[in-house]
């Protein structure tokens, strides 16, 4: 059965009028005409299909799926594919317009795109499941490709979904086609780092802003879903001496005041759920939506949009919110953090690590190289540093937030491209 709650929706708006919101408010920082406003207040090409793929007991089932390329002013559109019984349109078109200014935000040669399937991918088997990868990329064919539009993974498709797809496309078009998907497998084409580069950019983001955040040395961590980024991300944190309080995944949650062990975490995940760990050496079993309160320096959203709302925000005891997922904190939920001097690292800087690597996967691709792992993270640093001190710097001066800094960072290059184009 589909969930009958749509993350489409939140706090009684659709999702991309709440996100549109983020438009206006950079426009006030960086004035643009109207006309590029208005532009880039509907997306560019939306096509929706239905999949119908045959089930491993013989019977025929559809799925829903969209496929969004928001605005390629800047370049090939980019962004992933998500599985989840809660895919909608506008759901699609919000994600995609947030990887538009993502993509512009890290200066990558880039515009928006994003796609997804309405399905609940963990009731497929494998078989099901690349017949579904392989139906999409059928039905996407003539949107995606390496000039025009790249998908990537996002929520519960991974590198094994991204092979499938590859090798689909490369059947269709006659010819291996690399570039046209990223975060394959390394065996297909993958790069090194692409694996953990989401969680790895959140994390570097966090070390550029610790000295202006006064983050404590030995900081307490909460993070909201263990899922790939979660762990990553986790892993680094505790690496760097900080302690991870408190994490959730989609069946429970639990709480340690003097930390958890990331690699039992992870054995546990791998087990069904981190919370198999309640009970042992002083961790408690809380409740998953009690995870947003718990005391600690940094909360890290990395699983859904709007998880962070007005009738939880009043809640948190951060004093930095690290949005790892896409959209995790609401606007209405980003206004009362504010107001309660907490501050939120935005989603389009501080989850922008994945893309920035996909980026080097494509380069790769194009180039017919392999980077090692050394450049791979060395680049992804030096480059999150440097639009992390931009952002920091504008936010300062003009006494505004982190994020509306960053949608104004933004909205300037991909204003500029679109200047650039002509007006014929
Ligand atoms: N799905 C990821 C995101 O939301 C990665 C996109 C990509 O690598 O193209 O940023």
């Amino acid at each position: 059965m589909l969930k009958s709650v749509s993350p489409s929706v939140v706090a009684g708006y659709p999702m991309l009028n709440s996100a549109l919101a983020q438009l206006d408010s950079a426009a006030e920082i960086y004035p643009v005409a109207p006309d590029v406003l208005d532009m880039l207040r509907q997306p560019q090409e939306m096509l929706h299909a239905r999949l119908t793929i045959r089930m491993d007991d013989g019977a025929r089932r559809s799925f829903p799926a969209w496929r969004c390329r928001y605005d390629d002013s800047r370049g090939p559109t980019k962004g992933g594919i998500r599985f989840h019984p809660a895919v909608c349109a506008d759901e699609v078109q919000t994600l995609a317009f947030w990887m538009t200014f993502k993509c512009a935000v890290l200066d990558l040669p880039y515009g928006g795109g994003k796609g997804g399937v309405q399905v609940d991918a963990r009731a497929l088997s494998k078989t099901e499941l690349e017949r579904l990868s392989r139906a999409y990329v059928r039905a996407f064919a003539r949107m995606i490709g390496p000039d025009r539009d790249i998908p990537a993974p996002d929520i519960a498709t991974d590198s094994t979904i991204m092979g499938w797809m590859v090798d689909e496309y490369s059947t269709i078009v006659g010819a291996p086609s690399p570039a046209v998907i990223t975060g394959k497998p390394i065996a297909l084409g993958g790069s090194l780092g692409r694996e953990d580069a989401t969680g790895r950019g959140g994390f570097y983001v966090l070390a550029d802003l610790a000295e202006a955040l006064e983050l404590p040395a030995g900081a307490r961590v909460a993070v909201q879903g263990f899922g790939n980024m979660g762990q990553h991300f986790a892993q680094l944190m505790e690496h760097a001496g900080h302690r991870i309080v408190a994490v959730s995944d989609s069946r429970g949650a639990i709480y340690c005041a003097s930390g958890l062990s990331v690699e039992a975490l992870i054995a546990a995940k791998r087990e069904g759920s981190v919370s198999v760990l309640a009970g042992r050496g002083g961790i408690e079993a809380i409740a998953p939506e009690s995870l947003i309160g718990v005391p600690c320096d940094v909360l890290a959203p990395a699983a859904l949009e709007g998880m962070v709302h007005s009738a939880n925000a009043g809640k948190v005891q951060a004093r930095i919110v690290l949005e790892l997922a896409n959209g995790p904190v609401t606007p209405d939920a980003d206004m009362m953090l504010r107001e309660r001097g907490i501050t939120v690292i935005p989603d389009i800087l501080a989850n922008a690590g994945g893309v920035t690597v996909s980026y080097f996967e494509w380069v790769q691709n194009r180039q017919g190289l392999r980077w090692p792992l050394e450049d791979v993270r060395a680049r992804l640093k030096q480059k999150v540093t440097h639009e992390t001190q931009a952002i920091c710097k504008l936010a300062t001066e003009r006494h505004v937030s982190l994020r509306r800094a960053a949608y104004a960072h933004g909205l300037c290059r991909l204003a500029l491209a679109v200047g650039a184009r002509g007006a014929i």
